[in-house]
């Protein structure tokens, strides 16, 4: 129930705007490097290899960091996870590969995604291409959306010998990798250099071009060989609340967004600023703000500490911000003046007993109304479904379940034989990632091969590998 407001000293405050927005961990040098690589122990059946969704040889590749041979260390990624250099980035490594580390039971673990940094900026920084267009095999995919399941599909599937052409809504290709992950975790160039990369295998990225509305679904799987549909999720829901329509109430997406692709000392915010939502997302936007310069940020979140959903370690992240946190706290409307966000109506929660997905229910505490002050209001409150491409697909008798395409795990294709689908927008359950988003990528590149040039030839190709 209360608010844990920490006043302090803010450091980040005595930098410039841009070296408060910097990548926040540095590169490691090539003795930390070498140094870190070689406390590996090198496991047979590494835990970090199966606990990372796409598989990547970790001890090989940390092997050969402390070999020297940081160029092969890079290969072995980009064959495992053409977005490395992304992932090296934003991967939650704690619940992933690092957390399966057998050093953790009384050492820190490997650095994996820092060592994997390493040898990606290693070969980013010397421009070395890895991967040439496999030979043509005469055989079309589309890929709607160029999200990271959609450019691993199209960059995977140009290794195999397709053809490829990428159609992309926004003005940049990335996805949320472009426009979503806040800045001092992936500078927007590390996401257009990957982008970059795909199109030098080969692939054709047309950005402006909304599937649905520019290009039907009817045209891509008339003139395709296969469609793969990665459109991920979309912009946060409506609060649903009196006074979301006033000035200084923003999509928490759209905030993100604008540090990504604006100049920093040209985004509007506010003093006091209330983030609602207890996610990633709303732990990017607190963070965000602070960095901008808001003196007061808080999160105002229904639930108590246990049920937020963001990473622990996230949130630790938002303490040390000087974040403060104001729990079993509902938001029931947003007060004004002269159009203008004012303040943030709130109302006291209790918990009650747990609902079907075992999280506990908050209950309205009668007589607890109270006003937050504010100017600003960011929602953090997840992300809406794509309903506008489900109806589309169930044209195409694609079937989806509470909002998100139904896939073959083994194959990510649907009910129609020739549209396949990964990513954020197959995800209905656990959590989202980049990484997974890449590895979902991979199997439909690798079934849709298996399927139009037939799985005797993946069996050879995979045996060249
Ligand atoms: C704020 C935020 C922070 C995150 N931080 C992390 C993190 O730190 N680490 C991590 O692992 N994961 C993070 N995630 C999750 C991760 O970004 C996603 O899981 C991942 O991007 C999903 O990839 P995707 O390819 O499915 O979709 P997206 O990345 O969402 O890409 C979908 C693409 O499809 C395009 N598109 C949509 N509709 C159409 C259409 N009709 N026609 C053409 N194009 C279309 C979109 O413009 C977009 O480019 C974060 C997510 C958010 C929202
Ligand atoms: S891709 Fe992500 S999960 Fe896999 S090894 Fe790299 S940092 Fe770890």
């Amino acid at each position: 129930m209360a608010e844990h407001y920490k006043p302090q000293k803010y450091k980040a405050w005595e930098l410039t705007l841009e070296e408060r927005f910097q990548e926040y961990f540095p590169p490691l040098g090539e003795r930390e490097a070498v140094t870190e690589a070689n406390r590996c122990l090198y496991c047979y059946d590494a835990p970090c290899m199966v606990a990372c969704p796409t598989h990547i040889d970790i001890p090989t590749f940390i092997k050969k960091i402390a070999t020297g041979n940081v160029k092969g260390s890079a290969r072995t990624i980009l064959e495992a996870n053409l977005l490395g250099a992304t992932c090296s980035r934003v991967c939650p490594v704690e619940e992933l590969c690092e957390g399966a580390c057998v050093l953790n039971h009384d050492h820190p673990p490997i650095m994996i995604g820092r060592l994997q940094r390493y040898a990606m900026d290693y070969a980013a920084d010397r421009k070395i291409k890895f991967f040439e267009p496999g030979k043509r095999n005469g055989l079309k995919v589309a890929v709607v959306g160029t999200g990271p399941a959609g450019l691993s599909c199209a960059g995977e599937l140009a290794k195999l010998g397709f053809d490829v052409t990428c159609l992309e809504k926004k003005p940049l290709a990335g996805g949320l990798d472009t426009y979503g992950i806040v800045v001092f975790r992936e500078p927007v160039e590390v996401s257009l250099s990957e982008v970059k990369m795909i199109e030098q295998l080969g692939v054709t990225v047309k950005t402006n071009v909304t599937v649905g509305k520019d290009v039907s679904f009817d045209e891509l799987v008339k003139q395709y060989d296969a469609v793969f549909v990665s459109v991920g999720m979309g912009n946060v829901p409506a609060l649903e609340i009196p006074g979301e329509e006033l000035e200084g109430v923003v999509d928490g997406l759209d905030f993100i967004e604008e540090t990504k692709i604006m100049k920093l000392d040209s985004i509007e915010f506010g003093n006091r600023v209330c983030v609602i939502g207890a996610g990633n997302t709303a732990i990017d936007c607190v963070t965000i703000a602070r960095r901008l310069g808001a003196e007061r940020v808080m999160i105002v979140y229904r639930r108590s500490e246990a049920e937020m959903p963001c990473y622990h370690f996230e949130y630790e992240f938002a303490l040390k911000e000087g974040v403060s946190f104001m729990f079993l706290t509902q938001p029931i409307e947003v007060v004004g003046k002269d159009g203008k966000v004012e303040g943030l109506r709130c109302i006291r929660m209790d918990l009650g007993g747990p609902d079907a997905s075992g999280r506990r229910v908050p209950i309205p505490v009668p007589n607890s109304e109270f006003v937050l002050p504010c100017d600003m209001v960011v929602t953090a409150i997840g992300q809406k479904k794509r309903i506008d491409i489900l109806e589309k697909l169930t044209a195409f008798g694609v079937k989806n379940s509470k909002g998100y395409i139904v896939v073959d795990p083994e194959t990510n294709r649907t009910e129609h034989p020739k549209i396949f689908a990964g990513g954020d927008c197959v995800r209905s359950k656990g959590e989202a990632s980049t990484v997974m988003a890449v590895q979902d990528g991979k199997i439909a590149a690798k079934a849709i091969f298996n399927q139009l040039v037939g799985s005797t030839t993946v069996q050879q190709a995979a045996t060249r590998k």
